[in-house]
């Protein structure tokens, strides 16, 4: 939920796909039942009247990989090139990069005729992998948290988001940095890794102690085992993903 006037609050609701056929495309119906039920009592009035009364906007959303651009005559900029999950809003902060970029790879200085077309393909090639710098942690971690913060019934995955919260509230690099990753003021994606990690290692080692019964030492032991393989099946295929393309 994000304020964006004096009087007026935007909020952005996930419907998955299989929620989508559940309530046979009654979105209405779904923010009644789902989604009213886990927003804060003091919203929930206001929540209520507008779920009945305002126009309500459907966006599609899909996860689209960046790919190097080798048709002559054509260039991809923003979502047409790359998009990620909303969730973490990071997709202006990459179409508004690649401006940036595509400005200096193409200013006449580089390139002083587009008539030259293996130049061009040529700058294409190198705007691909000077944007991955920045992008690939802005699509890394709206993917992984997308993952973490749609996790209903997963305990390995609500132990990661309740890791990720107590981690941010840690302060200073600890959420310093995720953030300048998040609007892409910081753009070094091994310490993204660094960090995802060090939200697993943390969450693995607070659940170890969350209970003082020393039975339960050994069922927590193998528990944040299991949330340090969820960790890296939510995060090893996404950086794959961006080395791969
Ligand atoms: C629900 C949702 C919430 C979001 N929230 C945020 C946020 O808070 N912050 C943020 O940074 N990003 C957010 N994003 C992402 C952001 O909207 C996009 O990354 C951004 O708009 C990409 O800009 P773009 O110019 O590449 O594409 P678009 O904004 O999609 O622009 C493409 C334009 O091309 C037009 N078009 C398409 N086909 C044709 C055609 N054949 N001929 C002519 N015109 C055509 C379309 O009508 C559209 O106007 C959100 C996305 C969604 C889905």
């Amino acid at each position: 939920m994000y304020q964006i006037d004096s009087t007026e609050t935007r909020v952005l609701v996930d419907v998955p796909n299989e929620s989508r056929r559940q309530f046979s495309g009654d979105v209405r119906a779904y923010l009644r039942d789902v989604v009213i039920p886990d927003i804060p009592k003091s919203l929930q009035p206001k929540f209520v009247e507008a779920a009945a009364t305002e126009k309500l906007r459907a966006m599609p959303n899909r996860f689209l990989p960046p790919s190097v651009n080798n048709q002559d005559g054509l260039i991809y900029v923003g979502d047409s090139l790359n998009m990620r999950h909303p969730l973490t809003g990071g997709g202006m902060t990459v179409a508004l990069w690649d401006v940036v970029y595509l400005r200096d790879l193409l200013a006449p200085s580089a390139v002083p005729t587009f008539e030259d077309t293996h130049l061009v393909l040529a700058q294409l090639q190198a705007f691909h992998w000077t944007r991955k710098q920045r992008s690939t942690a802005i699509n890394i971690l709206a993917q992984a948290l997308y993952a973490l913060f749609s996790a209903r019934d997963d305990p390995d995955l609500t132990i990661l988001r309740q890791a990720c919260f107590d981690y941010f509230e840690l302060g200073g690099n600890c959420v310093a940095t995720p953030m300048g990753l998040l609007g892409g003021v910081c753009n070094n994606p091994w310490l993204l890794m660094y960090h995802f990690f060090a939200v697993v290692v943390y969450g693995m080692w607070c659940f170890l102690w969350s209970s003082p019964n020393p039975a339960a030492l050994v069922r927590n032991l193998l528990r944040s085992f299991s949330v340090f393989w969820m960790g890296c099946k939510v995060f090893l295929p996404l950086l794959w993903t961006e080395f791969q393309t």
